[in-house]
């Protein structure tokens, strides 16, 4: 796999020095509120892992899967849920967990599905952030980097399903893809 990566941007100790400082700060703004992470699938699994671990409160977890239609060059913005919610989130403090936010098309999708079901408050956190490519307005409260545009992978991040297990965020070699 390590043959496939062009460069390293974040090693897994500077990952995981920040997901504690991400831990730190969304404790300390919903200690009393028994918050319910949504963690979007499959890309946030190993953040979700990591980040859960360091919240000093308690909370639950939730996940969802979705997907969208067309392809990456092509997207249309509408998303589809292949995995729903199977707890009411009504009156609930939410926080979505999400890999990274790219064009903002799933997350601004997601955010109205969510808002919909009338939880307390409802908030973003995204490990990774390209700004530079957003099509539409979402606002992540927590943000773990801002990133470049570039391809990346690992840390639960894929291409094709695979380099989800890299432990450290790497972007792909454009020859993989290409
Ligand atoms: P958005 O709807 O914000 O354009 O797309 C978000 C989704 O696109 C992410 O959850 C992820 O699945 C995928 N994505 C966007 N950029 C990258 C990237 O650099 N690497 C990987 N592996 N997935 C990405």
């Amino acid at each position: 796999m390590e043959k496939d990566i062009e460069q390293i941007l974040y090693s897994a100790e500077a990952i995981q020095e920040r997901v504690v400082e991400l831990g730190q700060t969304i404790t300390a703004d919903f200690k009393d509120k028994n918050p319910l992470l949504i963690g979007v699938l499959k890309g946030s699994f190993v953040f979700m892992a990591d980040l859960v671990r360091a919240l000093d409160m308690p909370c639950q977890l939730e996940f969802m899967g979705v997907s969208s239609y067309g392809n990456k060059s092509e997207t249309t913005g509408a998303v589809k849920i292949t995995r729903d919610l199977e707890c009411d989130i009504e009156g609930r403090h939410v926080i979505v967990i999400e890999d990274i936010l790219d064009s903002g098309l799933t997350l601004s999708y997601l955010m109205k599905y969510l808002q919909n079901r009338r939880p307390a408050s409802i908030e973003i956190c995204t490990l990774l952030d390209k700004p530079e490519r957003r099509q539409v307005e979402v606002h992540p409260r927590y943000k773990g980097f801002a990133i470049p545009d570039a391809f990346v992978v690992g840390y639960g991040l894929d291409f094709a399903e695979s380099y989800r297990n890299l432990p450290y965020i790497g972007v792909l070699k454009p020859s993989v893809y290409a």
